[in-house]
């Protein structure tokens, strides 16, 4: 059988699928072209569709995000609907500190119809206190207020340092993008 010439690309189109382009298949006398591989070759192919299928699968989930959060935007948020972390009413008492953990009481957040409106930044569970260098994990109703509104608070709390800082002194963990942006 004869070797192709030339050089087979692997590629995406604009609909995200995956394209493999030849510049010269010959037909044989039966009128089928072959390509044929060693089997490096065969195994670089398939890595190669394999890397472009990933990409495209990724770019579609990255679009996909990108509407979601857009369409979340476009939906003022209301900041009066708010509860304590556990969904009850806020009380008056809240920001109280508990001498023995330095945390308030209980912590405002955006009830759970507000929060379901949709999220316009990732729900992050963990920031990272840039003075200290330590990590802080939060609760779900927490993550999800920042989601949905980023600027919904001013500070946060330090589980090393046991005190409250504004959130310019904070990053969400992993990255160095500012809690509250
Ligand atoms: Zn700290």
């Amino acid at each position: 059988m004869d070797k192709i010439q030339g050089f087979l690309e692997v590629g995406l189109n604009d609909e995200g699928e995956v394209v493999v382009n030849h510049s010269d298949l010959k037909p044989d006398e039966n009128g089928i072209g072959h390509i044929v591989f060693s089997a490096d070759q065969a195994q670089n192919l398939s890595r190669l569709l394999s890397r472009h299928a990933d990409q495209s699968d990724s770019d579609a989930r990255l679009r996909h995000e990108e509407e979601v959060r857009k369409a979340a935007e476009e939906i003022p948020v209301d900041r009066d609907c708010r509860v304590l972390t556990d969904g009850s009413p806020v009380t008056s008492d809240h920001r109280e500190i508990d001498p023995a953990t330095g945390q308030q009481k209980d912590y405002v957040v955006l009830c759970e119809s507000e929060r379901k409106k949709g999220f316009v930044r990732p729900v992050r569970r963990s920031y990272r206190h840039t003075a200290c260098g330590t990590v802080t994990f939060m609760g779900t109703a927490l993550a999800e207020t920042y989601a949905r509104d980023p600027g919904f608070y001013s500070g946060t709390f330090c589980s090393n340092c046991r005190t409250h800082f504004p959130l310019n002194e904070f990053v969400w963990e992993g990255t160095t993008e500012q809690v509250g942006s």
